[in-house]
């Protein structure tokens, strides 16, 4: 089954331009249409007539207002920091219209704090009138877990995000790990014949949390899928410089990148 697979943010937390920063990837960015203007970190996968969401950052009003997002299915998140959770909010309007209450998938600890930042929707006695019509599902944290969607198999990647343990996901012949600074020995079994890779590499030095350009090209080339891109972007990679030193089968990522892939391999 054939899927669309839409960057709807490419960029690290702050974003870029970073604010207050002067430097010449942040100045090009700027420029409308720019690869360099990189929003907060999310994706959008279109299969089946049903659009699957993971992450709602701070961006994800101006992200849906220009990919023309008009309904949505199901989010997933990968964890509770708030370039990934801060835009639940804005999923109000797009949850009014929705049959039921629209599913939120998350682990325990990732859930906890959207049901602690946004109290007043998940209230159970006298909610907010007009909330996100959400539900909140809990997701086991083991590696492997799965979620099936609309024809789909949403499989748990648990990745090392500095000293935590985050979600990433599998999706038939894609992945998306943002938010990584190492892949543990246990998920790389998950992670076998992939047609896209998608890895965080935010900048060239080595970061706590964050995967960098060097470490992530090392690990495309272990999990060796057909191509890769790189995400959760910085200031510190200029799109088209970056883009001439990688191999070929590695691109960057930048806002409104769509990627056509295959999402369930399997009935085929
Ligand atoms: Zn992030
Ligand atoms: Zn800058
Ligand atoms: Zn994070």
């Amino acid at each position: 089954m054939q899927a669309t697979l839409s960057f709807l943010g490419s960029g690290t937390s702050m974003g870029v331009p970073t604010l207050g920063c002067g430097c010449a990837v942040c100045a090009d960015a700027h420029r409308p249409g720019s690869p360099n203007r990189r929003t907060r970190p999310s994706i959008l996968l279109a299969y089946n007539k049903h659009n699957v969401l993971i992450d709602t950052g701070q961006d994800f009003h101006a992200q849906a207002v220009r990919e023309g997002i008009q309904h949505l299915d199901a989010v997933l998140y990968t964890h509770g920091h708030a370039d990934h959770v801060l835009g639940m909010d804005d999923l109000r309007p797009l949850t009014f219209g929705h049959r039921g209450e629209l599913p939120l998938y998350a682990d325990d600890a990732t859930a906890d704090v959207i049901e602690r930042v946004f109290e007043y929707t998940f209230r159970k006695v006298d909610r907010y009138p007009t909330s996100a019509r959400v539900t909140m599902h809990r997701l086991p944290s083991e590696a492997g877990v799965t979620l099936h969607l609309f024809g789909a198999r949403f499989v748990r990647v648990p990745v090392a995000h500095g000293r935590d343990t985050i979600a990433g996901y599998r999706f038939g012949a894609a992945a998306y790990l943002t938010d990584m600074s190492d892949i543990p020995e246990g998920s790389l079994p998950l992670l076998r014949d992939l047609d896209i890779l998608i890895l965080d590499a935010l900048r060239r030095e080595p970061h706590p949390s964050h995967s960098h350009l060097e470490n992530s090209i090392e690990l495309v080339n272990k999990i060796a899928p057909k191509r890769a891109y790189f995400t959760h972007i910085s200031h510190d990679l200029d799109h088209e410089a970056t883009n001439a030193t990688l191999p070929a089968n590695i691109r960057l990522a930048h806002d409104g990148l769509q990627l056509n892939f295959d999402i369930a391999p399997e009935q085929n």
